[in-house]
């Protein structure tokens, strides 16, 4: 069953939606993007006539009730969005009565689900090194099964569209699927685009395909560079990992970030794309700076070839120019991680560099993804976020997918 064949008249849903929105000290909203994400799925049912019950969490407040992650914080923002009064479930471990209540066309927002510790499953208070970790486990895995048969019990329906979840066992993202048959689960529209981006991306592939893989540390971003290896056509690796890079080539990388046990692993991801004819990118020159801070002194330097005492904190011009020719007439490209700290103004250039020529293959015809994290939030201080293809909801969900993992949230729906 698919959410746009499913009538939902007459039905009870319950809809496990990612309401993990950043607040303010007073409790506001600050970044409603991940609320608008899961309209177009909650509006689905509404308007075929079914009722709703929606599960999320919020923060870390690791099996434990904290009002600094009450989801009642966020029901007045929820209600405005669906244009629907929702009501409030405050244990939703307890919210029977309230689901059973619920008439067509009504919203109840179950409380956050890690305040039970059996959302996640693992048990607490315990410690992994304890004899007695183990039996501790277990229990808490049966446990989890009930508390997801009881939100199962809620409702005729489950949809999962909560991609920023999806590599999660869960009792909210996984085990309550158990409890549907296959024609009383699926995928909501959220997760649908996820799910495609990413196909597009790893199964779908139109060439050349451009992967810019940047960020702080190769160690964090080697599973998904070995995956890609076997697909991409151009691999451009960008940002702070690359000083590892530099310095496992004889480069002198004067205070730039680096892991010195990863210097082999370079090395061999340099012979990897030899052996497998990728065209691998790395940069030339670099904007090296005498502190880590926006106003710091910079020049431009080889980036093999950095003064004692500086640091590289972004991609140099020749090596924008590079980057540029390589996205250049690409028809699939997948950026993630920036290829400079571009949360300092003045070291935005290089990340800049490459949001320009993906904007431009995009509008070419290529098909861009943005995800993981901070390429996200660059792409959105740039104001370019609808110059590209589609940008991802999922962090490490999504790097998880590139990464050719099975996600249990999917794999629960889809088998
Ligand atoms: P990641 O979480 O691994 O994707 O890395 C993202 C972070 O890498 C951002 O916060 C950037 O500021 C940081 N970053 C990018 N380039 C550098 C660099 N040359 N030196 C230090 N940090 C960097």
């Amino acid at each position: 069953m698919t959410i746009d064949t499913c009538n939902f008249q007459g039905k009870k849903v319950i809809v496990r939606v990612d309401f993990n929105v950043p607040l303010d000290e007073n409790g506001k909203i600050t970044d409603d993007t991940r609320i608008r994400g899961a309209l177009p799925t909650l509006q689905k049912v509404l308007a075929d006539g079914g009722s709703l019950i929606i599960m999320s969490h919020m923060g870390k407040p690791k099996g434990k009730v904290n009002p600094k992650f009450s989801l009642g914080q966020i029901v007045d923002a929820v209600s405005e969005k669906l244009g629907v009064k929702v009501a409030f479930a405050p244990d939703c471990a307890k919210a029977a009565d309230q689901a059973a209540a619920l008439k067509d066309g009504e919203v109840l927002l179950l409380e956050n689900l890690r305040f039970y510790p059996e959302e996640e499953g693992k048990p607490v208070g315990i410690d992994k090194e304890d004899p007695a970790y183990a039996d501790a486990k277990k229990a808490m895995k049966e446990s989890q099964k009930d508390f997801a048969k009881t939100l199962a019990s809620y409702a005729d329906i489950y949809v999962n569209d909560a991609f920023g979840t999806a590599h999660r066992k869960h009792a909210s993202t996984a085990v309550i699927a158990d409890y549907f048959d296959a024609d009383h689960k699926m995928l909501g529209y959220l997760m649908q685009k996820e799910v495609t981006a990413v196909d597009n991306v790893l199964n779908n592939i139109k060439r050349p395909f451009t992967a810019i893989m940047g960020g702080s540390k190769v160690s964090t971003k080697i599973g998904i560079i070995e995956n890609l290896m076997d697909k991409v056509d151009n691999l451009i690796l960008c940002g702070g990992m690359t000083y590892t890079f530099a310095k496992a080539r004889g480069g002198k990388i004067g205070i730039s970030i680096c892991e010195d046990d990863k210097l082999d692993l370079a090395l061999e991801i340099v012979e990897k794309a030899k052996a497998k004819g990728v065209n691998l990118v790395l940069g030339t020159d670099c904007v090296a700076a005498d502190k880590f801070a926006n106003d710091a002194n910079t020049q431009i330097v080889p980036a093999t070839d950095i003064p004692d005492g500086w640091e590289g904190l972004d991609a140099g011009p020749a090596t924008r120019e590079l980057f540029t020719k390589a996205i250049e007439g690409s028809k699939t490209i997948l950026w993630n991680g920036p290829a400079g700290v571009f949360e300092f103004d003045n070291f935005t250039g290089g990340s800049r560099a490459i949001a320009e020529a993906i904007a431009k293959a995009t509008a070419e015809g290529a098909f861009s993804l943005i995800g993981g994290g901070d390429s996200v939030a660059c792409i959105n201080k740039f104001g370019m976020a609808d110059q590209v293809s589609y940008i991802s909801t999922g962090g490490g969900a999504l790097l998880e997918a590139i990464e050719g993992k099975v996600l249990p949230g999917i794999a629960a729906i889809k088998g």
